[in-house]
């Protein structure tokens, strides 16, 4: 029985000493030429390996990172349980990317950086945190995470998930018509939903047509929600103020796409959050304990919902 780490040697090292401690009886190796795959009961990877198969015996198949959106559910066997990345840091730093981004917009820092580049001193009427309402696709691990953050501002807050939610101190939205009432009512709208086949190409022209005049985007899902071109037009014709842009589709965009040079666009390079390797070898640790002990894994993903 061996658990297989299948990423980057840095993470592998911090892997190899938390596994060693914790679950010394597990062997464990980032080794795949060497390893016999009879052996793999666990897997932990970036994307689905083209050689699966071979792992006969594999039972859980761990996902590096938050979304699963890169692995090909097809490929993996029925009986192997998929589970994504819960870890802190993870959530800590979507904590802090999204406050950024919040504050930026809320602050007009896209039109002072446009103002500053002309060498214009000039202020923009600011409006108050409990005047600028905050809305969050996806009200899951981050969407919450996120929500909680922003509480101490005083945004109005409020936030959209397919099955209802009760928050305290949040707007709770679902289904198509809270939708609806959701964007009417988000200044700064947040994307912090999976990439499934409902969610692909959500952000569209339509979807902003519904957000109130000036408002603001931030996305941290995936790329391919957002439609490139809907949000260029949004911004030149003025119904979008400003948007922080952090997931994209390619990534990275090539040379001379509208987003690196856009005034209204602030752009970062998938850089929200990233797995920290410490809390996630914990989490995994936890998970193989679980699943040993006949608990529920946590992360573990509903493959006919697709996140
Ligand atoms: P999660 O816990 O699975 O939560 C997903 C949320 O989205 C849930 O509230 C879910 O609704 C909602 N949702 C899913 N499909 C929906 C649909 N069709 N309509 C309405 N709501 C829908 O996921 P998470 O851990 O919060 O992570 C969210 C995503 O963030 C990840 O999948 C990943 O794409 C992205 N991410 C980005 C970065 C980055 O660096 N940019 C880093 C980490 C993660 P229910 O509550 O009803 O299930």
């Amino acid at each position: 029985m061996t658990f297989l780490f299948n990423s980057d040697a840095r993470r592998g090292a911090v892997f190899a000493e938390a596994f060693a401690q914790e679950l010394p009886d597990l062997p464990f190796t980032t080794d795949t030429a060497t390893v016999d795959p009879d052996a793999v009961r666990y897997l932990i990877t970036w994307t689905v390996p083209d050689n699966l198969a071979r792992y006969r015996n594999l039972e859980i198949l761990f996902s590096m990172g938050a979304g699963v959106d890169q692995f090909r559910f097809e490929a993996v066997p029925a009986n192997v349980k998929i589970v994504r990345m819960i870890e802190e840091g993870i959530v800590r730093m979507m904590q802090e990317y999204v406050t950024l981004a919040v504050l930026a917009l809320h602050r007009n820092l896209p039109a002072y950086l446009i103002q500053q580049r002309a060498g214009e001193w000039r202020d923009i009427p600011q409006l108050q945190a409990g005047s600028r309402r905050a809305g969050v696709l996806g009200l899951g691990q981050l969407g919450q995470a996120v929500l909680d953050r922003l509480k101490p501002f005083g945004f109005p807050l409020a936030g959209w998930s397919r099955s209802p939610r009760q928050i305290e101190g949040v707007i709770c939205h679902h289904g198509e018509q809270g939708l609806a009432e959701m964007l009417a009512a988000s200044d700064i709208l947040i994307c912090l939903l999976p990439l499934t086949e409902d969610t692909r190409g959500f952000l569209d022209a339509d979807l902003f047509a519904k957000l109130p005049k000036g408002a603001a985007l931030v996305h941290t899902g995936r790329g391919p929600q957002l439609d490139h071109d809907a949000l260029v037009a949004a911004l030149d014709g003025g119904h979008l103020s400003a948007a922080m842009i952090d997931v994209t589709d390619p990534e990275p965009l090539p040379a001379g796409h509208p987003f690196w040079s856009h005034p209204k666009i602030i752009l970062t390079p998938h850089i929200a959050s990233v797995t920290q390797p410490a809390t996630a070898a914990q989490t995994v640790i936890d998970n193989i304990k679980r699943h040993r002990a006949g608990l529920d894994l946590i992360g573990l993903v509903d493959r006919t919902r697709g996140y």
